[in-house]
């Protein structure tokens, strides 16, 4: 498999991910690849040509988080050129409470499906004037009709009943008008799985305040970029959700969270994200069994209390967490 250490504290929590998973008995060749600002800094591309080749050939890769640069003109996120160049048209964000970490909310299990190729991500920005800018948010009808394919048969192939739909079409008529229009064509041909809209604004609240109402999600590119962190906060942070960028022929696994530069190189990070997509890569392997074991590990040492990182209301460090885990398998 190809594994991206990525930058921040990506390095410190892959290298949890594959004591674990080493230590869950799966024992994987990896293929370290550098990208993102390690690549730069090593004189490459951002996405190196070896990068492309490794994923090519392997086509499933864990993957740590990659820096992007804030307000830097021209300077596509690597993590979108990634997504795009492999064609990994679906975000698929599982969020639930583990068992013992304090959260507002007991219960949760949502699924955030979010599309990944388009919508503001296409990076297209232009100065009109001077103090007048565009940005142009792209949505096509290819693309919304494979997500809302996916996210349908998500729910049938997992037992969801429903697949709530979340949009701002009252404003964005003919962008957001067109998603919702692939999603109640794909919701037709799925007739045992449910199908609702919400209004972006109301879902946040609604998912505030009663969670437990929502099953799949199912979002355009920005906000479920916005609703996964929302979702994330409902279960104890960006330190315990993980993600998969799923296409036809390639997949990426990685946490939602970024590289967390505040805490970069201080062995505090959060190694649980990064292990459950792990995990949830095992699964995609066909190593449910494997993940299943995992998952479990994580949940023990999370309940039983005694390791935790800060985000967590803890004082272990990211290697701590990680043996405990590894001890527990
Ligand atoms: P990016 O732009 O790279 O997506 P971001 O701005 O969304 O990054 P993150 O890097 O995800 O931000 O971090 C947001 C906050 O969450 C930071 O305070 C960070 O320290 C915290 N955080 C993120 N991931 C973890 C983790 N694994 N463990 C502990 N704290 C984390």
């Amino acid at each position: 498999m190809t594994l991206i250490a990525g930058d921040g504290i990506g390095p410190e929590v892959t290298h949890a991910a594959t004591e674990v998973v080493a230590a869950a008995g799966i024992d994987i060749s990896w293929d370290a690849q550098i990208a993102g600002a390690a690549a730069v800094q090593a004189g490459l591309d951002p996405i190196p040509q070896e990068l492309i080749r490794s994923i090519r050939a392997n086509r499933v890769a864990l993957k740590g988080p990659l820096a992007t640069r804030v307000g830097k003109v021209g300077f596509r996120s690597v993590n979108v050129a990634l997504r795009k160049t492999f064609d990994l048209y679906a975000n698929l964000r599982p969020i639930r409470n583990l068992r013992g970490i304090k959260s507002a909310f007991k219960g949760v299990d949502l699924i955030v499906v979010r599309e990944n190729t388009e919508d503001v991500y296409a990076g297209i920005e232009h100065q009109v004037a001077p103090g007048v800018v565009e940005t142009v948010k792209v949505i096509t009808a290819r693309a919304s009709h494979r997500i809302a394919e996916f996210a349908f048969q998500y729910a049938q192939q997992h037992g969801r009943r429903t697949v709530t739909a979340i949009h701002k079409a009252n404003i964005m008529k003919l962008s957001d008008g067109l998603f919702l229009t692939c999603a109640q064509r794909v919701a037709r041909r799925h007739p045992r799985v449910q199908y609702r809209e919400m209004i972006v604004d109301n879902a946040c609240m609604q998912l505030v305040l009663q969670p437990g109402q929502f099953d799949v999600l199912l979002l355009e590119n920005l906000y479920g970029d916005i609703v996964s962190d929302l979702c994330a906060g409902l279960v104890g942070g960006l330190g315990v959700v993980p993600g998969a960028n799923l296409g036809r022929r390639y997949a990426i696994f990685e946490a939602v969270h970024g590289t967390a530069p505040d805490i970069a190189g201080k062995d505090i990070a959060n190694p649980i994200a990064v292990i459950l997509s792990a995990a949830l890569m095992l699964r995609h392997l066909g190593e449910a069994a494997a993940a299943a074991r995992i998952e479990s590990a994580v949940e023990g040492v999370v309940a039983a209390g005694r390791h935790r990182t800060p985000d967590l209301g803890g004082r272990s460090s990211t290697s701590a967490v990680t043996e405990a885990i590894v001890r527990r398998l």
